[in-house]
């Protein structure tokens, strides 16, 4: 592949780089230099322009410098991008153990007990938002040279694009909504995506100097690149970029109107995975992007990233995509079933799951999160540690998780007094019911209002918005109930 321009470096960066690998006999020629342009770097250089005789010398040297300032992309191939080209420093930082952990992480957590295809990972769909962000950066910069886009911005968002899941625990969402919250208030996978690349980056050898070799200001762009993961609670609070570029934050993690290139990833790829029809596209979005200043009567006055009035179509499309998702797979009735039994297990898990942190420390499931470390090492594979060990102390989480690869979920059904589903396990006792908390405090807020809602599911508006499917969600426990087969069908 051709070489591309990727700048310059100083001439005292290399030497003291080179330093530090061991060649100091060569380093001070380069001293000598204010800058290397990357493009000049070859044999011919350093032997005419660096008077270094020595063939083998040479090649040491080119090795030793290239390693930190790789001079090609690479490619990979994605069933849904096709070929995408990543910069070098960005395929250095899919290279590290806390990247590589997204391998082992399910995107939709337990929608693939359900739907089969649905076996993706948050690696593949981490890789697919750089890429994308990097697409929409770059168009925008093509097209509106004005707003002053650098080679800078451009990396740190396809940084924080690819960097934006790093923190999501085993089963994705399954974690940071029903398991955490089991054990602490005020958790988010983003608090630990920013965390995690904190960790990655003074963990992994020379990426600190890669980044500086691409021209990165460590100081601004690492910040930068956190708050487009997690974006500060006031506009004001933004330290990363000055305001005329506040547009850059809405390309990854939007908080002004959730359209941002992690939906366009997640939303194709799931669809792609699920076997279920996504008619946004996510390309034109990309084409009649443009960075506008808003009407301060209308707006904040500010620059936004906005589209053709034209192109609304497409936008309803993206609303109605996410909405079918939600509908057909996220809030899927055995999927969450599943999700509360795979976290019923983890809450009893928790304390006898010991994972080693920083300074040899021990972990457990919950507080691993506080240790990067000890975080790196918990994916979904924990599943299988349970499943498979013969502790005594796992033995009721590993009942669990044994029914759940037996296909013995607890059943879901319509509660029709109530109007709410129920959950029960075919092999526990005699009929009880157990709230939840949650579904208690919404029962008591409608309570009054039920008798009038519950004549018929259908009727009952409110009680299908998926969030009350979930909060809504009762759990019974009973015995055997004959006849029943209310989950079949339900894969
Ligand atoms: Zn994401």
């Amino acid at each position: 592949m051709a070489s591309e321009d990727y700048g310059e470096m100083s001439g005292e960066d290399i030497c003291e780089y080179l330093r530090e690998k061991g060649l100091e006999k060569w380093a001070d020629a380069f001293n000598e230099k204010p800058v290397i342009k990357q493009l000049e770097l070859d044999d011919d250089f350093l032997a005419k322009k660096m008077g270094i005789d020595q063939p083998e010398d040479r090649q040491k040297i080119l090795d030793s410098i290239f390693k930190i300032w790789p001079a090609a992309p690479k490619v990979f191939n994605d069933p849904i991008h096709g070929h995408m080209e990543l910069h070098p420093l960005l395929v250095k930082i899919i290279d590290t153990p806390q990247f590589q952990r997204l391998r082992y992480i399910k995107q939709l957590g337990a929608g693939y007990l359900v739907y089969p295809g649905a076996s993706h990972n948050r690696f593949e769909h981490s890789i697919g938002v750089g890429y994308l962000a990097g697409e929409l950066v770059k168009a925008l910069k093509e097209k509106q040279p004005k707003l002053d886009i650098n080679k800078r911005d451009i990396l740190c968002v396809q940084i924080a694009g690819l960097c934006h899941d790093l923190g999501h625990g085993p089963f994705s969402h399954l974690f940071d909504a029903m398991f955490i919250p089991k054990k602490m208030k005020t958790w988010k996978h983003e608090d630990a995506s920013v965390e995690m690349f904190d960790h990655l980056v003074r963990s992994n050898e020379d990426l600190q100097r890669m980044m500086k070799a691409y021209g990165l200001n460590l100081t601004e762009d690492l910040e930068f690149i956190k708050e487009m993961i997690k974006p500060p609670e006031a506009k004001k609070k933004y330290k990363g970029r000055p305001e005329e570029k506040f547009f850059l934050y809405e390309i990854v993690n939007n908080k002004r109107n959730g359209i941002d290139v992690d939906k366009f990833d997640y939303f194709a790829r799931d669809s792609y995975h699920l076997g279920i029809k996504n008619n946004f596209d996510h390309g034109r979005f990309i084409k009649f992007a443009r960075v506008c200043e808003v009407d301060e009567q209308k707006g904040d006055g500010q620059k936004h990233i906005c589209t053709r009035d034209k192109e609304v179509n497409n936008l309803y499309d993206l609303f109605h995509t996410r909405y079918s998702l939600h509908r057909r797979a996220y809030q899927h009735n055995v999927v969450k079933i599943i999700e509360h039994m795979i976290t019923e297990a983890f809450l009893m898990a928790d304390e006898h799951i010991q994972i080693k942190g920083s300074g040899g420390e021990m972990f457990t499931l919950s507080t691993a999160i506080t240790d990067m470390e000890a975080y790196t090492k918990l994916t979904d594979c924990v599943f299988d540690q349970i499943l498979n060990s013969t502790e005594d102390n796992l033995r009721e989480a590993r009942e669990i998780l044994t029914k759940v690869v037996d296909r013995k979920h607890y059943r879901a059904g319509l509660c029709s007094f109530a109007c709410y589903y129920g959950l029960w396990d075919e092999g526990k006792g005699p009929p009880s019911i157990v709230w939840t908390s949650t579904a208690r405090k919404t029962i008591t807020k409608h309570s009054k209002s039920r008798e009038k809602r519950c004549r018929g599911f259908s009727q009952c508006t409110s009680l299908r918005r998926s969030s009350w499917f979930t909060a809504g969600r009762l759990i019974l426990k009973v015995g055997e109930l004959p006849g029943n087969n209310w989950n079949s069908g339900s894969k």
